[in-house]
């Protein structure tokens, strides 16, 4: 029961919704100069193929507020996706993914590295979205064959045509695309073989359904035979347990990401753990 008061002022009654209206306000101006202020930052995630070696890792946007801590992306993205603001948050993303690609492409240690970063359908079909990764790519000298960008069954499904040409675009500067969360949208095999795609990714709800031997992996394996007719690369999310990735692996999956190997990290935790791990698979 809103009541407007004179011009456009609208008061509601009910002092809940008033003042969730109030914080979201607060949260969105917070949002605004989050960026300004230094306080988004980016953890690293491995990704990792079927030795174990490490590809890359998957980038993953916190917001480290200066009141309540670390915010995960869950609790913000929506609203930065309303506004529009993940435009710009997105771009930044790509900014240092891009420059980090760079840094590493000078070590040797590190050079063949790969990064993931999840693209939002509004930051995707944004006019201007292809130039600007182009000029990214282009500032950083960053190689876009280690360039992956995640896209969502939603995103794609939307504006196809569109989607596509954008797609072949980004695919002829030499960029990778996974699409994200599989197995949770409607993406049929007829028009899944119309997208330049890369990989697949396992939505982690269907590796969750793995842990117990006796469980049917019908539909992991529905996926992954999918996945090998459109000849993609298919990695697993959320990958817990050795024994998933062992199932995983018997039913053709190649590469794994999850908190077995590692949660996603600060940039510098994961830097060392490439290291370790390089070091620790190396013959003796
Ligand atoms: P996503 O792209 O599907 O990312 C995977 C999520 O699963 C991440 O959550 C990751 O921390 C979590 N995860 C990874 N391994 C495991 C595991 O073994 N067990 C469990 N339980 N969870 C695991 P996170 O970091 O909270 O990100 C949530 C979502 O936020 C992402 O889902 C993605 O959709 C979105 N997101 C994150 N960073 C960005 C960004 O830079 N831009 C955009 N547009 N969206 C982002
Ligand atoms: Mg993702
Ligand atoms: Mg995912
Ligand atoms: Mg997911």
């Amino acid at each position: 029961q809103a009541k407007t008061e004179g011009r456009g002022i609208i008061r509601f009654h009910d002092a809940g919704i008033q003042q969730r209206l109030e914080e979201r306000a607060f949260m969105e101006l917070e949002l605004r100069q989050a960026a300004e202020r230094d306080e988004l930052v980016l953890y690293y995630q491995p990704q990792v193929g079927n030795n174990d070696k490490v590809d890359g890792a998957e980038v993953l946007l916190r917001w480290q507020h200066p009141q309540r801590g670390l915010i995960p992306p869950m609790d913000f993205i929506p609203l930065a996706e309303e506004t529009g603001l993940i435009i710009g948050i997105g771009q930044w993303v790509l900014e240092q993914a891009c420059a980090q690609l760079a840094q590493w492409q000078q070590d040797p240690a590190l050079a063949e590295l790969s990064l993931a970063v999840n693209v939002s359908a509004r930051q995707f079909s944004e006019a201007g979205f292809v130039q600007q990764v182009a000029d990214i790519l282009h500032a950083t000298g960053a190689n876009p064959h280690r360039l992956k960008l995640e896209l969502t069954e939603s995103t794609l499904l939307h504006n196809m045509e569109d989607t596509i040409a954008r797609m072949q675009e980004l695919q002829q500067l030499g960029v990778q695309f996974s699409l994200d969360d599989f197995g949770t949208g409607y993406a049929s095999l007829q028009y899944l073989q119309r997208l330049p795609l890369d990989q697949l990714k396992i939505d982690r709800s269907f590796v969750q359904g793995l842990l117990s031997g006796d469980s049917d992996p019908a539909i992991v394996r529905a996926i992954i035979a999918m996945g090998q007719a459109l000849h993609l690369e298919v990695i697993a999310e959320g990958v817990e347990e050795r024994s998933q990735q062992q199932n995983l692996a018997l039913l053709g999956c190649s590469h794994y990401q999850g908190y077995l190997f590692s949660a996603p990290v600060p940039l510098a935790h994961f830097e060392q753990w490439c290291l370790q791990h390089h070091n620790a698979s190396q013959p003796a």
